[in-house]
């Protein structure tokens, strides 16, 4: 398609659509319009049916079995490992870890780094827009080493004030933890400035990036950060599998995060020895179809090409920008000049979750709520807002029926 710009981009949206068995269902009695991305992306055939194989013909345990049915599925589980790593061109595969999600990512590298490098009085630096998942753990870890939390402030765009940065690193600053895009505003941060600038007094820096893997090419040697988790959910793949990235030096000092089957070399009752990472750090049986589901989602996405992925997205974006800032009395949450296709918004007078229900009457999934960050809520004095998070099967007709949806919310519950 062409889009305004007169850019092509690669994106057939009737095969697309087609793709996504979801997006044929009817919500109470009308077309289902999934703006709920940000909360879990839809899946793909491709993916459904790479689970189904793996039930249906392939289902054994891997790393263990000297049997057929092992030895294949081991072998597409760690090619599936390859594929991730290179999508993130991460320079091993042994840096490529598989987790349950970006959260349990975000705990590993929280407990692993914490128990070594964490002392009485040491600060660990946030940003004021973290999902909840990227303050608890430190929050854990700091009440356990009493250490401190320090944050990053925002502007009232939902931009990061890296004025301030210079200031809140102290040499007692030992890790620098933040999101890649904003779950809530959208907002894309500076990130590659942000390690560079961390780096040079040798902090090293976690990147939450559960709302960039879907949206962006992730680089994680240009970026240069220290660690990178995301989850497969996100990017149209399974539940309940997620990836940590972390550098060889990180991954070779850290200990077990668990105790378990598969992350040994040899085990006595009075010492166990450890495998080398990945392995020291996938304790038990994983999520098999899971990993091979994730790197399934990842060719997917590679087929359509991340970059007209973008340049669609931020047509949409746009298109949905234009339409909802007409709208009286509606006010957008997050106006960055670096955005995702994320928008938050709040109608004067009316409760979010009045307009979430309304809308779903409709057919329309919206998020509502504080989206897991309540410190930004708190920051934009608010309760929550109203989140429509796009994808690339996502139309300007379905941003049309969602714009006349919201007006149709406010003139019932004024
Ligand atoms: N970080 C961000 C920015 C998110 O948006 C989310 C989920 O919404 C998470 C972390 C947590 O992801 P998960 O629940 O898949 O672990």
């Amino acid at each position: 398609m062409t889009t305004e710009t007169g850019t092509i981009v690669n994106i057939d949206l009737k095969k697309i659509r087609e793709d996504f068995p979801i997006l044929k269902k009817q919500v109470n009695g009308k077309p289902l319009i999934y703006f709920d991305n940000g909360a879990t992306a839809q899946k793909p055939k491709a993916v459904i049916e790479a689970i189904t194989k793996y039930y249906s013909e392939q289902n054994s345990n891997i790393h263990r079995g000297v049997h057929t049915l092992s030895r294949e599925i081991t072998v597409e589980y760690e090619h599936a490992r390859e594929k991730i790593q290179k999508h993130i061109n991460a320079r091993y595969v042994h840096e490529i870890i598989f987790t349950k999600g970006t959260t349990d990512g975000i705990n590993l590298v929280a407990h692993c780094f914490g128990k070594l490098y964490i002392q009485e009085g040491d600060e660990i630096l946030l940003t004021e827009m973290e999902h909840h998942s990227n303050i608890i753990p430190w929050q854990l870890l700091c009440e356990e080493k009493k250490a401190k939390l320090k944050v990053i402030p925002i502007n009232d765009k939902g931009e990061l004030i890296l004025d301030e940065l210079d200031q809140l690193i102290s040499s007692k600053t030992k890790l620098i933890a933040l999101t890649h895009i904003s779950n809530t505003l959208g907002t894309i941060n500076p990130v590659k400035a942000i390690v560079a600038k961390a780096h040079r007094k040798n902090i090293p820096v976690l990147v939450d990036g559960a709302q960039a893997i879907p949206h962006t090419k992730v680089d994680v040697r240009d970026l240069d950060c220290d660690f990178y988790v995301f989850s497969g959910h996100k990017v149209f793949g399974p539940t309940g599998v997620g990836i940590l990235y972390g550098k060889e030096k990180w991954l070779n000092a850290f200990p077990p995060y668990q105790g378990g089957g598969g992350i040994i070399k040899t085990v006595t009752f009075e010492k166990t020895e450890y495998a080398e990472s990945p392995l020291k750090f996938e304790a038990g049986t994983p999520h098999i179809e899971g990993g091979i589901g994730l790197a399934v989602a990842l060719d997917y996405i590679n087929e359509i090409g991340l970059e007209h992925i973008h340049i669609y997205e931020t047509e949409l974006l746009q298109y949905a920008t234009n339409q909802l800032t007409a709208i009286p009395g509606l006010r957008i949450i997050g106006t960055a000049k670096e955005k995702a296709s994320v928008i938050s918004f709040i109608v004067e007078g009316i409760h979010p979750f009045d307009m979430g229900l309304i809308l779903d009457k409709l057919g329309i999934a919206v998020r509502t709520g504080h989206h897991c960050t309540q410190p930004l809520m708190q920051h934009f004095g608010i309760p929550g807002t109203i989140r429509a998070s796009f994808a690339f099967y996502n139309t300007k007709e379905e941003i049309d029926v969602f714009t006349e949806g919201i007006k149709k919310a406010i003139s019932m519950l004024r």
